[in-house]
């Protein structure tokens, strides 16, 4: 064996599940299975390496300089990826390289920006489980955002769901059903970790160590034994796959889940949070209907805000206030736009610095997003009546005047709760008084933090107001959040070139004028390179030999080369070092001295200016702390301008919130949808819910009504009323709701169609059992998926169940196709029946869009099929059997065979489906259908088979 291949063993036996990539010289190579590996996942060559008597391994490398996106591939399929560097410089003198593992990147510890989205925080999640509670963690290593939990084990899946991590660690187990309560998650990359990571005592001591804290009180989680674990293991496993640099991570910010509304994956898939439609393209989603963000933390600050609406009245009146100051003032709204538009991603540049791996040019960015802040300053703080100086502690806060409030933050922070267990649901809306408690319990822990310094990201983001309603009051607490940081802009103007080219090292990165030393170096090297450039003219001159020149390989360095036939003119002081086939090569004492000069000088340039930039960067690291409040700050900032701007731009309004019973809307729209049509041609509409009378809004109508439309605009409005935005609507008086549940019958989507009725039916169970007199419920078209008559059955008893139950008493929007329900309204007295207007013109149906109230008296679902283009004979002949159908009804009710009038209403004639079916297949008219539509057609005759079949 070479020595290099027991080197590389040696390597990889620390790191058996990790791919490694082992650099030699200009590439990184991998070897054995991790070779055949790589090659088959990167595409690249698997060639083989003999590495000593008769051992031949296989062999697969990619170029050092290429390796981010290679390392982007592999981590993106899910493989972990050791770095192995070479930590001396190659010297054939010194024997083998010393090589050793910096860093294992997997998906939750990238920090690539090519493997990351902007404006989406990347998760490294932890999950502990005992008995019906669980540990949650999870940090983002680019961001410094760290936070814990201790959970109910029902409430697990939720925040899983909301935080997206791209990794979760979890104990390693021998029991196979320890993923219990693992939700499947897209992305989702469980890694197991060693047991004793998650043991409470040594994941405490990593934290306290950490932190170089004695107790975890200070943290709010010294009782709170599975946060403690899952954020520790979080902690070693950091640890670990980060060898050098250091780790960068906020103070742990401790929350509870009781002030924010759950929401579950239903629900943000069915509001088309963060993706929308058939594809789950971005676009057309609500975050990128309200985000104009400038700056990647704003963007993703209002991610995560859209995704945990809140339940507290004065956070959201706050929220409100800060998006008022810029709705009120376009000229404001415009300048801060401008400034934040200068500021780069300032949280992950300085990840990057404290991971000692920041580009030149990131910290110029830096600096000019620094820059910047003074302008911010002024726009935010004209008119601004209150000190705006920057305080050099924040901790002066809260002034003894006024009461603290918190600028409502995402994540860690909030944490009023003390247990588990949130407070009953009703409390957490109605009990203020508990958790304004709960608050000052906080607060006082935050007086214990403050008593530390400065705190950063962590629990900082506290707002003082006059009574919840100034919103200069607001802003003036983020001005003094918004610290301008000169002498940053100074150390990284006077120490960086302003265009800094390559990286530390290679001697174009450190201006000139900070080090006199560098300086003097790069001059002495510059005077030897430019003597040897001279050289070939002063020899040749000297010697005339017209043909001589200096050239320079990697064996000799430099030489001077003479032609064969001009031999005999070769000066005494030249040293013949290499015969060529028709020059010799020669060298001379004066060029060897010379040639010393550069490349000494060249080394230790090199060290010298990788050792000032690290420099450079550690003393930006000292300030990491304001730096991380600062993009905190800026942050915001950008969220509310943002919705402002959006708000703005789409005529939206100021909610009402209260804790009342009513969600009354006038004129709301779709926000998402209305920018999709042509302005002004969304039709708004008017809701009104109420726990005291009007508590279930029954909406029939034909299909593509408008139906669906309604129901999600309505959740849309009040989720975007919860989060602190404006909404799209003339009017607004949202009480506030606990969460917001949406279940969507069989979906007309085709795509999603796997979505069977038992999932349909497991759903609304969940709906019923754990809906409060506070949520909000919306049922799409509940019972689709099976026959018509369980169909209605089902819708029918699910409404008589919402309406009737004690414990629920949930508002409910209720979009049915089913007509036949409206009678309902007639015997449930808290049930209202809308439908959604339609005429017809000569026989075809125009949907007006508009909800009014009433029940809808037939389906028109012949019409629709026509629209969609049905073939003609396939809608005439359905026009025939459904002439006859209604005959069929009509002489049954003359003749006086209805049994009840509920049966009747739900009794369908008998005629002969699968007749039926069979006259739909003939008149397909297939040579014109296209792909689509031959799906469509073939989809919707399966179901109507299974329906002929009874099966589902
Ligand atoms: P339904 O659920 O009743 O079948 P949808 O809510 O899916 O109907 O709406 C069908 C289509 O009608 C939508 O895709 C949209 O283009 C249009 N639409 C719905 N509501 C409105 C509205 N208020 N204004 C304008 N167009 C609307
Ligand atoms: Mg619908």
């Amino acid at each position: 064996m070479t020595p290099i291949r027991r080197q590389y063993l040696k390597v990889k036996h620390s790191f058996p599940d990790a791919i490694l990539l082992f650099r030699m010289g200009d590439f990184y190579e991998t070897f054995d299975d991790d070779a055949r590996v790589a090659s088959k996942e990167l595409e690249i060559t698997l060639t083989s390496r003999s590495m000593g008597k008769n051992v031949k391994v296989p062999m697969a490398g990619v170029p050092a300089h290429a390796v981010e996106s290679y390392l982007a591939k592999l981590v993106k399929r899910g493989h972990k990826v050791a770095i192995c560097e070479q930590l001396s410089v190659p010297d054939s003198s010194k024997g083998l390289v010393e090589r050793d593992v910096v860093r294992v990147v997997t998906p939750g510890t990238v920090l690539e920006s090519s493997l990351l989205d902007q404006k989406v925080n990347n998760y490294l999640a932890a999950v502990v489980l005992e008995g019906d509670s669980a540990g949650f963690a999870y940090a983002d290593v680019t961001t410094g955002e760290f936070a814990a939990a201790q959970l109910d084990r029902s409430q697990l899946p939720l925040e899983l769901e909301r935080i997206s991590p791209s990794e979760v660690l979890s104990p390693e187990t021998d029991a196979p059903d320890s993923d219990e309560g693992f939700p499947d998650h897209a992305g989702q990359f469980p890694t197991e970790v060693d047991y004793t990571y998650f043991e409470l005592e040594t994941a405490r001591r990593a934290l306290l160590d950490h932190y170089g804290i004695l107790s975890l009180e200070s943290f709010g989680c010294e009782h709170l034994p599975l946060a403690v674990r899952a954020a520790g293991a979080i902690l070693l496993y950091l640890r670990d796959t980060r060898r050098t640099g250091k780790l960068h991570l906020l103070n742990l910010g401790v929350y509870s889940t009781a002030g924010f509304m759950d929401l579950d994956v239903n629900t943000r898939r069915n509001l088309e949070l963060f993706t929308a439609g058939r594809n789950d393209r971005r676009e057309h989603s609500l975050l990128a209907t309200l985000d104009q963000t400038r700056t990647p933390m704003g963007g993703r600050l209002l991610r995560r805000w859209l995704g945990q609406p809140l339940l507290d009245l004065e956070e959201l009146e706050r929220r409100l206030d800060a998006v008022s100051y810029f709705f009120n003032d376009a000229f404001r709204r415009a300048g801060a736009g401008s400034a934040l538009s200068k500021v780069p991603d300032l949280e992950r540049i300085l990840g990057k610095i404290k991971a000692g791996v920041v580009a030149p040019r990131e910290l110029i960015a830096l600096k000019a997003g620094l820059d910047a802040v003074p302008e911010l300053l002024e726009q935010l703080s004209r008119d601004i009546s209150a000190s705006v100086e920057p305080e050099a502690d924040s901790s002066s806060f809260p002034p003894s005047s006024s009461r603290t409030h918190r600028l409502p933050r995402e994540g860690g922070g909030r944490g009023h709760g003390r247990g588990t267990k949130p407070p009953d649901v009703d409390s957490r809306l109605r009990g203020n008084d508990e958790l304004d408690s709960g608050n000052d319990e906080l607060d006082d822990g935050n007086d214990e933090l403050d008593g530390g310094g400065d705190k950063s990201g962590g629990g900082s983001d506290e707002l003082v107001g006059n009574n919840g309603l100034d919103e200069r009051e607001g802003m003036a607490w983020l001005c003094r959040q918004l610290t301008p940081l000169p002498e940053i802009c100074e150390l990284i103007d006077r120490s960086i070139a302003p265009e800094p080219v390559g990286n530390p090292g290679e001697g174009n990165v450190i201006r000139e004028g900070f080090s006199p030393e560098l300086d003097a170096l790069k001059h002495d090297s510059q005077n030897a390179r430019s003597f040897i450039a001279g050289l070939e003219q002063t020899e040749r001159e000297r010697t005339g030999l017209r043909g001589l020149k200096i050239g320079y390989n990697q064996v000799f360095g430099y030489y001077i080369e003479v032609s064969k036939s001009n031999q005999s003119q070769v000066p005494d002081n030249y040293i013949r070092r290499q015969t060529l086939v028709n020059s010799e090569r020669y060298i001379t004492p004066e060029i060897k001295e010379y040639e010393s000069l550069v490349l000494n000088a060249k080394e230790r340039i090199e060290e010298m200016e990788r050792s000032l930039f690290r420099q450079v960067c550690e003393q930006i690291s000292e300030s990491g702390e304001v730096i991380s409040r600062l993009a905190g700050a800026v942050a915001m900032v950008d969220v509310f301008v943002s919705l402002a701007e959006t708000a703005s731009a789409n005529g939206y309004l100021r909610p009402k919130l209260d804790h009342g019973r009513v969600i009354s809307i006038k004129n709301g729209r779709h926000p998402a949808l209305e920018r999709l049509l042509d302005r002004g041609t969304y039709v708004p509409n008017d809701l009104y819910l109420s726990n005291d009378d009007a508590r279930i809004v029954l909406l029939t109508g034909p299909n593509m009504a408008g139906k669906s439309t309604f129901i999600r605009q309505a959740a849309i409005i009040v989720l975007m009323a919860q989060v602190g935005s404006y909404v799209p609507a003339s009017e607004a008086t949202i009480g506030l709701v606990d969460r917001i549940f949406t279940r969507v019958g069989l979906q007309d989507d085709l795509t999603t169609g796997q979505s069977t009725f038992m999932v349909e039916m497991v759903e609304t169970a969940a709906i019923l059992n754990q809906a409060t007199p506070r949520s909000l419920v919306v049922l799409d078209e509940i019972g689709r998926g099976t026959s018509t008559y369980d169909g209605l059955s089902i819708a029918r008893s699910v409404i008589e169940h919402l309406h009737n139950d004690q414990r629920l008493g949930c508002k409910t929007l209720f979009a049915t196709h089913y007509h036949e329900l409206t009678e309902l309204a007639g015997t449930l007295p808290g049930v209202r029946n809308f439908t959604v207007a339609v005429t017809e013109e000569d026989g075809d149906v125009v949907f007006l869009h508009r909800i009014v109230p009433g029940g809808a008296d037939k389906s028109y679902g012949v019409h629709v099929a026509r629209l969609a283009g049905l073939p003609q004979g396939v809608v005439n002949r359905a026009w025939e059997v459904l002439a006859d159908l209604e005959d069929t009804q009509n002489s049954k009710r003359k003749s006086g065979r209805r049994r009840s009038p509920k049966a009747a209403d739900l009794q369908m004639p008998l005629f002969d489906p699968a007749r039926a079916v069979a006259d739909e297949v003939k008149a397909l008219d297939i040579p014109n259908l296209t792909p689509l539509e031959a799906i469509n057609c073939l989809y919707e005759l399966q179901r109507k088979a299974r329906e002929l079949t009874g099966s589902s």
